[in-house]
């Protein structure tokens, strides 16, 4: 039987072919990816994985697709989603969540059980594994001050549990990530105040608000912050801010974001982050580098 046959007997009706994955990611554009799976339980990972190395398949993991752009022509092989791994649990100062539960949601549980440690990260709107991934992080807290481990199967199935000490972790980076599909994580925190956990939350929620783009689509900061400097400051000064490409454009109201505010081609895209890129370059001398993640071919 052909592989993706055995997916679909497998996975039925969680299993797509030619998925369009403007469904899939907050930029809303995207080619289509070959075979869009959603496993849940560790055999079912094990299905899959075994499948994809014994033919040879690209394999790759989405979360809620919040950092990622996806080329026109799409992606070949096997997407897996962890959309359907979203249970949640707390215990005392400790929270256990799988890999596709929203970070915002444990922020919100922590926030609501007087736990500190992830209030800031509220409105981070990515998934637990992707914000382990990402060490995903905003207003002077990130995923990896509060996780205390997290469970993984490497490529080849074999599962493990990672703790925070022996990972090599910075500013949106974490060494050797890419080896491993994170299942759930563990966070540590500690004994709050309620008020002002909510208080805080609410706040943070607020400033999205106030300074993101949020009623366009976009994938968050497009560039890292460059050493001593905020890429979005680099950019304003450049004069790129409202600089479009057919339908993105750098946003008016926040420039470290791109918006596709007129059905924007992948390309659009990516031809504006080169354009502003190029542009900073020229006249700051600072190599933007990029935060979004790229997947398949742009041409
Ligand atoms: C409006 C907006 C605001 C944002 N604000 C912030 C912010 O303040 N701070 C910040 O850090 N980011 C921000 N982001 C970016 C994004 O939300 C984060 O990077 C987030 O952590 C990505 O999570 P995700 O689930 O969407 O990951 P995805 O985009 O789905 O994937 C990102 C990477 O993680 C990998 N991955 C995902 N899940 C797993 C898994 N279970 N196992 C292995 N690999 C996995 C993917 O393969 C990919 O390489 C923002 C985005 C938007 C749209």
């Amino acid at each position: 039987m052909d592989y993706k046959q055995e997916l679909k007997t497998f996975f039925a009706e969680h299993c797509l072919f030619n998925e369009p994955m403007a469904r899939h990611t907050t930029y809303r554009t995207g080619g289509k990816a070959e075979v869009y799976v959603y496993p849940q339980t560790r055999e079912e990972w094990s299905f899959v994985l075994k499948l994809a190395e014994a033919e040879k398949i690209p394999l790759r993991i989405i979360g809620f697709g919040s950092n990622i752009l996806v080329g026109g022509k799409g992606i070949d092989g096997i997407t897996c989603s962890t959309k359907r791994m979203n249970h949640v649990s707390q215990d005392g100062e400790y929270i256990k969540a799988e890999a596709g539960a929203a970070l915002d949601k444990v922020c919100e549980i922590a926030c609501e059980a007087g736990l500190a440690g992830m209030e800031k990260l509220s409105g981070i709107p990515g998934s637990v594994g992707g914000a382990v991934y990402m060490n995903a992080g905003a207003f002077g807290q990130e995923t990896f001050d509060c996780l205390e481990y997290f469970d993984v199967i490497d490529w080849e199935g074999r599962p493990a549990t990672l703790l925070k000490e022996e990972m090599k972790y910075a500013y949106r980076k974490v060494e050797g990530i890419q080896n491993y599909i994170i299942l759930s994580a563990g966070f540590h925190l500690s004994k709050g105040d309620f008020p002002q956990l909510i208080e805080s939350r609410n706040t943070v929620l607020h400033k999205r608000m106030e300074k993101q783009p949020l009623e366009l689509p976009s994938a968050g900061s497009v560039f890292k912050r460059p050493a001593n400097d905020y890429a979005s400051r680099l950019i304003d000064d450049t004069g790129l801010r409202g600089l479009s490409v057919g339908g993105a454009k750098v946003s008016e109201k926040h420039a470290g974001f791109i918006v596709n505010f007129n059905h924007a081609t992948p390309s659009d895209i990516k031809t504006l982050m080169d354009l502003v890129r190029e542009k900073v370059k020229e006249k700051h001398g600072v190599e933007l580098e990029l935060e979004q993640i790229l997947w398949g071919n742009f041409e």
